[in-house]
């Protein structure tokens, strides 16, 4: 069986066309600036790279391109499009409604619909790519599966925020949580490298990438996470504050003049290691200057690494225990001084580092020492793989 995945953004796309026999990669690509000047395909196959430069005025016409270059003669790597057997969409927000993926109708299409006012900038862009779809290959099924899904087992006192009870019942105003494909697929694999069933462990997974979120996942449920009602909330990312005292909004209104929407893009996309550094939002850039003496760049790592080290308590807290904690994401997976760093605070719990094991990269690996108290495992995240299992295992259940 052959599936499609499809991660859609506003102006951009990703696929990747998996052989699921063998969970190989076929081909995979991104489309960039879609609907603006220079729309651009880049397709890879076998390492091989091919850059179709062509105007592509919406997604159905990059969706309609992607379909060409997969059944391309020279560079295509199936005979035609029937060969794709299912189309896996990522979708930000399932709302409460959704705590698994699902096999899209017409009823999934309304309640994505509804989701758009918890997630205005990203479910529209997942719907037009969804629909894009329909309209190429009616009669290909497709799944969704969600970034919220997974923290839907999330307890009440996790999720509820200490607001008036009338805003969770009219709004939604709740803790949703986000990165859940990826925290589900690095809690799995984690669980597979101990040879122990996710239902008998304990788990704090840290996803830390531009976006960074933790998880706490107990018995293979995520139990706590980071991201809230949106992804802003939670511990300091490459642009985005996480958790600060709410009322710095309104005083940011009052005494510096901004209107909300001037706060809201602050708090986005000028602060996290970005604002805190007045440098880059990019880590490696930061851990360079860092090195180099600069002191900004080392407070904004000394915030980051504070910030996550403490996440990881609370959640030892919540989970009353831990007994492995996974790093994964641009930085988690490839910053070895940055994971030292976040764990030197954590002694107590026993946690001893390798620096040998976490010099490596690359691949899933232990980097704790055999007598750690609770293993540390880096683990190279894999959402398209996670979303084109899930799509085999709905189509195939459907049937
Ligand atoms: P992601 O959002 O998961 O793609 O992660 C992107 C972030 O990972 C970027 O901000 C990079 O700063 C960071 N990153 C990627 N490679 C490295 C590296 N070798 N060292 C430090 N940070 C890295």
């Amino acid at each position: 069986m052959k599936v499609l995945v499809i991660n859609c953004g506003s102006s951009s796309l990703k696929y990747q066309l998996m052989n699921m026999e063998n969970e190989n990669v076929l081909a995979k690509g991104l489309v960039e600036r879609i609907g603006i000047d220079g729309s651009v395909l880049t397709h890879k196959v076998n390492g091989e790279k091919v850059v179709i430069e062509q105007p592509m005025k919406d997604h159905k016409v990059a969706i309609g391109l992607v379909l060409d270059a997969l059944v391309d003669k020279k560079h295509g790597v199936i005979g035609d499009m029937s060969e794709i057997s299912a189309v896996g969409h990522r979708v930000v927000h399932g709302g409460e409604k959704y705590a698994s993926s699902v096999l899209i109708d017409g009823k999934v299409m309304e309640a994505l619909e509804e989701c758009v006012k918890l997630a205005p900038l990203h479910n529209p862009p997942n719907i037009i790519g969804i629909n894009a779809c329909k309209e190429l290959m009616p009669s290909t099924p497709m799944v969704a599966v969600f970034d919220t899904a997974f923290h839907q087992t999330l307890p009440e006192e996790a999720y509820m925020y200490a607001l008036p009870y009338e805003l969770y019942t009219k709004y939604g105003v709740r803790k949703y949580g986000f990165h859940g494909t990826s925290h589900r697929f690095v809690s799995m694999t984690a669980a597979e490298m101990m040879g122990k069933k996710p239902e008998d462990i304990k788990m704090i997974t840290c996803h830390l990438g531009n976006g960074a979120s933790l998880a706490a996942i107990k018995g293979g449920k995520s139990v706590d996470t980071t991201m809230g009602f949106t992804p802003l909330a939670g511990v300091v990312m490459g642009t985005r504050c996480g958790d600060i005292d709410p009322a710095i909004v309104p005083f940011l209104v009052k005494e510096a003049g901004m209107s909300i929407e001037e706060a809201d893009a602050l708090m986005n996309k000028k602060s996290g290691v970005l604002g805190l550094s007045e440098l880059s939002s990019d880590f490696r850039d930061i851990e360079n200057a860092a090195k180099e003496g600069n002191k900004k760049a080392q407070l904004a790592l000394d915030v980051f690494d504070y910030r996550v080290r403490t996440a990881i308590g609370t959640y030892v807290a919540a989970l009353n225990g831990v007994d492995a904690i996974i790093f994964t994401a641009g930085l988690g997976e490839n910053s070895a001084s940055n994971r030292a760093a976040i764990c030197e605070g954590l002694t107590y719990l026993g946690i001893k580092i390798d620096p040998e094991k976490n010099g490596q990269r690359g691949e899933a690996l232990e980097i704790s020492t055999p007598d750690s108290k609770v293993k540390v495992f880096v683990i190279p995240t894999d959402e398209e793989l996670m979303i084109a299992r899930d799509t085999k295992e709905i189509v195939e259940s459907a049937k």
